[in-house]
């Protein structure tokens, strides 16, 4: 039976969603929408182990820092590499939501979304780490169900959908049906493997050294899958090698894509394999509804058409593919009820 104070709770309570992605930390209140976007990053001083900045901020330090200074990603990897930060991240980010404007309200219920396949220690990290940072209840889900749920994919029919999502530390790839998954993979090779493809490029071809950053820029300026019609060109910029000075060059959107031409076949090959495991009544819905892509990989100009191309299916990618995970832990905050059956069952309680 439901507890009459819990009714009351739950209707003045800022109930909250969160993507805790291995790139950016997104949180949508219930009500209000996606209030926090900011990257998965924090920046602690060495010495004395505060915390500098969060976010964005903190972003903006990575490869700025001085020796005593470091600009950690706590997630990166899709992993939870570091408990302790990305406890006090997600503290920083709760807090936020609060200070803004709902600090009379009571601890909120948290439904955050996190990788398929993370071990039970990270899972416990996770709850134990929203419960810490004040949530009263946690639910978690996975993150590629998250995704579909936020493409408006009935997951939770006898039918199959596929999700790739392609984010900063992983892909993500998964054949979804009756509210769980079927076949996946999960892999280390997505958008900050891309930037690194980009670096090694400069380094071999031009005696360039750039910037994380840098290479991120480019690639989201000119990367592209596919040959495009408009010649598209940008200025890298970094040091020389040979001299040691500050250099400039102008590189190709051709240049680009040979670049990270290794890693966009990973990402095929393993798209390719998920359906080599799947169920052909399953393959045969995918056929129809197409392949869905979401996460900032979505965005690589002409990923859809290779994808399509590759596996002979149609594909679609998400709308706003950075936000379909958080959109879709709040369409299940909405309906906690009916959509329980495929959260992950959850270790704490408080009440
Ligand atoms: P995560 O879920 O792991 O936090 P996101 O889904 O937020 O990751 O995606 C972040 C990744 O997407 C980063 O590697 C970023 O460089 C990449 N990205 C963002 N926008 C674009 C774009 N327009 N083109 C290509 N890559 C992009
Ligand atoms: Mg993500």
């Amino acid at each position: 039976m439901k507890n009459p104070l819990d009714i009351i709770f739950n209707r003045f309570s800022h109930d909250i969603g969160i993507d805790l992605g291995t790139a950016n930390t997104l949180v949508y209140v219930k009500g209000a929408g996606i209030v926090i976007r900011e990257p998965s990053v924090v920046a602690i001083n060495k010495n004395t182990k505060a915390i500098l900045a969060v976010g964005e901020e903190a972003k903006r330090m990575v490869g700025r820092t001085p020796s005593h200074i470091v600009a950690i990603r706590p997630l990166v990897d899709g992993v939870i590499s570091d408990f302790e930060v990305t406890e006090q991240m997600l503290k920083y980010f709760l807090d936020k939501v609060h200070r803004d404007k709902f600090f009379l309200l009571p601890r909120p219920r948290v439904v955050v979304g996190i990788p398929y396949g993370v071990t039970e220690v990270e899972r416990r990290a996770v709850e134990e780490g929203a419960i810490n940072a004040g949530a009263r209840e946690v639910y978690l889900i996975e993150e590629p169900i998250a995704a579909a749920i936020g493409a408006r994919l009935p997951v939770q029919d006898a039918s199959g959908t596929m999700v790739v999502d392609i984010g900063g530390g992983t892909t993500e790839v998964a054949v979804i049906s009756l509210g769980g998954i079927v076949a996946s993979r999960s892999l280390r090779v997505a958008g900050d493997e891309l930037n690194e493809d980009i670096i090694q490029y400069a380094r071999d071809q031009f005696n360039l050294l750039v910037g994380e950053r840098t290479a991120e820029q480019i690639k989201i300026k000119i990367g592209s899958v596919v040959p495009l019609k408009d010649k598209l060109e940008a200025r890298l910029r970094g040091r020389d090698l040979v001299s040691g000075l500050p250099k400039e060059i102008i590189v190709t959107a051709d240049q680009m894509r040979e670049a990270m031409k290794k890693s966009v076949r990973m990402i095929i090959d393993n798209i390719k394999s998920t359906m080599e495991e799947t169920p052909p009544e399953l393959l045969a819905d995918i056929m129809d509804k197409g392949i869905i892509l979401a996460g900032g990989g979505a965005l690589l100009k002409g990923i859809d058409a290779l994808i399509a191309e590759e596996t002979h299916t149609i594909v679609h990618i998400a709308d706003d593919p950075l936000t379909a995970v958080v959109r879709g832990t709040g369409i299940v905050l909405e309906d906690l009820d009916v959509l329980s059956g495929i959260l992950l069952p959850a270790e704490f309680r408080l009440r």
